[in-house]
């Protein structure tokens, strides 16, 4: 149909606007898709509808904002420009309250109705705020997510001389850093052991935990908060369940995400915790489609459905999606049910695969020099690599990723693992 034309399908008025691809939710997954389209489709109408005000831009760059080292336009995707010369229409501040794939049509929240040919379910995932904490919804609580998080992040920091974080993640530890920078002393309370309890057991933690401290955070680990106390100016301190109380003027939570699914209700679109997506990214209803946060998706490890909160995974899974949303079907690998690249306080790590082994059988090799810590996780055969965590020397660590993914038998190069002097060789011989 093309746009613009009238039509009326169930009731449904979609003559408006109409696209011939819509992608709900305008960031990783969903810009990555968009472009896939354009790339393989030259004419198609492609639009994506935002809920947030701002353009699309590079979440995990948002911390900068909150300590000043960069500015919204920094972090901008593409910036709003090449998008029109793409001819891709982003509509921001445009969120979607209903789907209908009978009808294939969407229904913001302003009324507005837009039909689609092909819809791709696009929209992440959000804070969780734990309901059992009392007193979140006081002026400078905060879970950062969004650059309008940040602006205001930003702007409470001004007048904050303590935060507490609750939740010793990563993205919390992104944005404690964030304050440090600003010379607001933090303190992090951490319900597990350790920090970075997803990314690797406790006793492997230690170097970034040492980084952490000497960093200058202050870190409680085994509390959690049980109230936050504010006054009209806003938070003034967090009650833990230790009895302890820390004055504050700033509490940040980062306890997790949970995926946007709420708009599905009714649709018929399968969500199993997210969005059901197949080996092609399509979601249960024809002509629906899910990638990035808010998928559910595969390890490729164990075949198991997984969903993740990576940059790079919705970025690929959108790619993947966007080709068969242009008619060239395309399996989409899967994503590691951990996989992290990055650093804090200047100490790199690499957590990917199977990272937990405090139960289950493996065979476990660990290394480490006093800057260094290297944990190889092997099959209960000993013949394939299914994880690893390095922490101060990352080198070569896409070799270890593809070794685990490839799900290879390492029996001919399996000291070079253990050595640290695996290469592409070991691969071609
Ligand atoms: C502070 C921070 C730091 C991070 N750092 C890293 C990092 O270093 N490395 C890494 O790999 N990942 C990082 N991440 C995670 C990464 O940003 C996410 O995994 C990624 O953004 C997911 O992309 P997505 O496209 O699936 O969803 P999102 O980025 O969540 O985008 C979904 C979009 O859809 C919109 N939306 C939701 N519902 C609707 C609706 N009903 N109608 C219209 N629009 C809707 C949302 O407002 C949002 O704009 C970080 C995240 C944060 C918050």
């Amino acid at each position: 149909m093309p746009p613009g034309s009238l039509s009326k399908r169930k009731g449904v008025d979609v003559n408006e606007h109409q696209s011939q691809y819509v992608i709900v939710g305008g960031s990783a997954a969903g810009m990555a898709a968009a472009h896939t389209i354009r790339a393989k489709d030259v004419r198609g109408t492609i639009t994506v509808l935002s809920e947030e005000p701002d353009v699309p831009y590079f979440r995990p760059l948002i911390p900068f904002l909150v300590s000043g080292q960069k500015q919204p336009e920094d972090m901008a995707l593409t910036g709003s420009g090449p998008y029109m010369g793409a001819d891709i229409a982003v509509k921001t501040g445009a969120r979607v309250a209903a789907c209908d794939p009978d009808s294939r049509s969407l229904t913001l929240e302003d009324g507005t109705c837009y039909g689609y040919e092909k819809v791709l379910f696009a929209t992440g995932s959000r804070p969780y705020v734990p309901p059992e904490i009392e007193g979140t919804g006081a002026e400078g609580v905060f879970a950062l997510r969004t650059l309008a998080d940040a602006r205001s992040m930003a702007a409470r920091a001004a007048r904050t001389a303590h935060a507490v974080m609750l939740g010793g993640g990563l993205l919390n530890l992104k944005a404690a850093f964030a304050l440090l920078e600003r010379g607001v002393k933090v303190t992090l309370v951490v319900y597990s052991p350790e920090v970075l309890s997803q990314l690797m057991d406790p006793e492997d933690a230690y170097l970034v935990r040492k980084a952490l401290d000497d960093a200058g955070l202050t870190i409680h680990t085994g509390a959690s908060a049980t109230a936050i106390q504010s006054d009209p100016s806003g938070v003034t301190g967090v009650a833990l369940d230790n009895g302890e109380e820390l004055a504050c003027q700033m509490v940040c939570i980062g306890k997790g995400v949970r995926p946007n699914v709420e708009f599905l209700q009714g649709s018929g679109v399968a969500v199993d915790g997210g969005i059901v997506a197949d080996r092609f990214t399509a979601a249960s209803r024809p002509d629906t489609y899910a990638a990035g946060d808010v998928a559910v998706t595969h390890d490729p490890i164990s075949g198991a459905p997984i969903m993740t909160a990576l940059w790079t995974n919705a970025v690929e899974m959108g790619r993947c999606a966007g080709m068969n949303m242009a008619g060239i079907k395309t399996a989409y690998t899967g994503t590691f049910g951990i996989l992290n690249a990055t650093q804090v306080a200047d100490e790199p790590f690499v957590a990917m695969g199977v990272v937990h082994t405090r139960s289950g059988d493996y065979e476990i090799h660990r290394r480490a020099t006093a800057t260094t810590f290297r944990k190889l996780v092997f099959d209960p055969g000993g013949n394939r690599l299914v994880g690893a965590v390095f922490v101060g020397d990352i080198r070569n660590a896409g070799l270890y990723r593809y070794v685990i993914r490839e799900r290879m038998d390492v029996t001919g190069f399996k000291p070079a693992i253990i050595d640290h002097t695996l290469h592409y060789g070991h691969f071609i011989c």
